[in-house]
């Protein structure tokens, strides 16, 4: 990074940004919105499409992986069975005067109200479950209670024996699945870092037991390596050991990003043993052992190593990443610029004709035509040729390419890179051949 640039200062200029220009906004804004819950504008549902394509691809292209989409509505005893109706709670309390809610691990219950300052104002601790409960049905009865489920893990698992027959799969494979997920945490916050409603890319890996280990380095590896081949920089991240293991858990290693408001999660890799597999067959009654052809017809229940990103903490990891700020205070030459690596990039072109006139029009209009056949691309003729690349910039297109007036004479057009802000001339014939070459990932 040169000396007249800088990084992501506050989440303050990031969301501003990502308002202004189209990517993320807050939910039902008009009715002063819903906490932590937000939409995803025109420029943020590309962004994060791109995101998740690549996602896809790096594991659904492989042999061994194949995918699935799992409802979100499910049989309730998935979740008994899961461990979440009885432990997936966290410790609450509230302010008797103030009426504010907390998490008893976050604060000291024994201190005054952080927020009022009144003295021995909270309410007894009590457990708090996460999940969003909702009726299935006509009847309001607990019988018809479902969940909106708090991870699309255990869709994986009840389907485990669907997709190794149907797939005729052999261990070690992975299912893998994007989908939304909800969470009705206590203290959601730094904009769509902790949502109550998130996506995640899950993808489980059935190995043969006393395989996690040699699982673990083979996807901690291959992990690691996707977010730098988005772009990230290397010393933006860095593992965490988690010490204290979840009760399905025996090794669990998270990647985290380094955030403007500190170190986050953005993906876990975590060997969850047969717990879960163990727990459907207990509670659903159904045997889910694999037959192990290779190894004299075994039956036995395989481990599972997961890899399990936050789709949302994912593009906000991109995102900050992203941004940079140059030449900070110059008036002329400060501009903003998303440097998106060119595969998650929203928009790929724009094509821009100088001026209105319409024979620059019909020139523009023929190339935006060839484009945009190939790249998710935008014509933008609106306002000096300057605020249309600052434009640009903040929404991170890699590559404007100006029509003028001498496109008429010599059959060439100007194409600017976002991020050295060269210009180079290229016949209008070599604009595709040239693209190709520069989207080459
Ligand atoms: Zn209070």
């Amino acid at each position: 990074m040169s000396n007249n640039e800088s990084n992501l200062k506050s989440m303050t200029d990031l969301v501003a940004l990502c308002k202004q220009r189209g990517f993320i906004f807050q939910s039902s804004e008009i009715y002063g919105g819903l906490s932590s819950c937000y939409d995803m504008g025109p420029y943020g549902v590309e962004l994060k499409n791109n995101l998740k394509a690549r996602w896809w691809k790096a594991m659904t292209f492989r042999q061994d992986v194949v995918g699935i989409d799992a409802s979100i509505l499910m049989h309730p005893t998935v979740w008994k069975a899961s461990g979440h109706v009885d432990g997936f709670s966290d410790p609450m309390v509230d302010c008797k005067i103030c009426k504010e809610r907390f998490r008893a691990d976050n604060i000291d219950v024994t201190a005054n109200c952080p927020k009022c300052g009144s003295k021995d104002s909270f309410t007894d601790i009590r457990q708090f479950n996460l999940m969003f409960k909702t009726q299935m049905g006509a009847m309001e009865d607990t019988s018809s209670m479902v969940y909106l489920r708090p991870e699309t893990a255990q869709g994986i698992f009840v389907n485990f024996l669907n997709v190794q027959t149907t797939m005729r799969k052999k261990l070690p494979f992975g299912i893998a699945q994007i989908g939304k997920a909800f969470r009705n945490e206590i203290t959601p916050g730094n904009f769509i870092f902790r949502m109550r409603e998130f996506e995640q890319m899950e993808m489980q890996y059935f190995i043969k037991p006393g395989t996690q280990k040699e699982a673990m380095e083979q996807w901690k590896e291959a992990r690691w390596k996707w977010h730098l081949d988005n772009g990230i920089r290397e010393e933006k991240l860095k593992w965490y050991k988690q010490e204290e293991l979840a009760h399905y858990a025996d090794a669990a290693f998270d990647i985290e990003y380094q955030f403007p408001f500190g170190w986050g999660e953005i993906e876990g890799i975590h060997s969850r043993t047969d717990f879960d597999l163990k727990q459907h067959a207990e509670y659903s009654g159904k045997n889910l052992n694999y037959v192990d052809q290779v190894n004299g017809n075994e039956k036995y229940l395989p481990y599972v190593l997961e890899t399990s990103v936050g789709a949302d903490r994912g593009l906000l990891a991109v995102l900050c990443d992203a941004y940079r700020l140059e030449n900070e205070g110059d008036a002329e030459k400060e501009r903003s610029v998303m440097k998106f690596h060119p595969a998650l990039a929203p928009i790929k072109t724009a094509v821009m004709p100088l001026s209105k006139k319409s024979e620059l029009e019909e020139v523009s209009t023929k190339l935006f035509e060839d484009v945009s056949a190939n790249y998710k691309s935008e014509y933008d003729v609106a306002g000096s040729i300057g605020k249309r690349y600052r434009r640009q910039d903040e929404i991170g297109t890699p590559y404007c390419i100006t029509v003028d007036f001498d496109t008429l004479n010599d059959h060439s057009v100007t194409i600017r890179s976002r991020d050295t802000m060269t210009q180079e001339r290229i016949a209008i014939t070599n604009v595709q051949t040239y693209l190709k070459d520069k989207f080459k990932f």
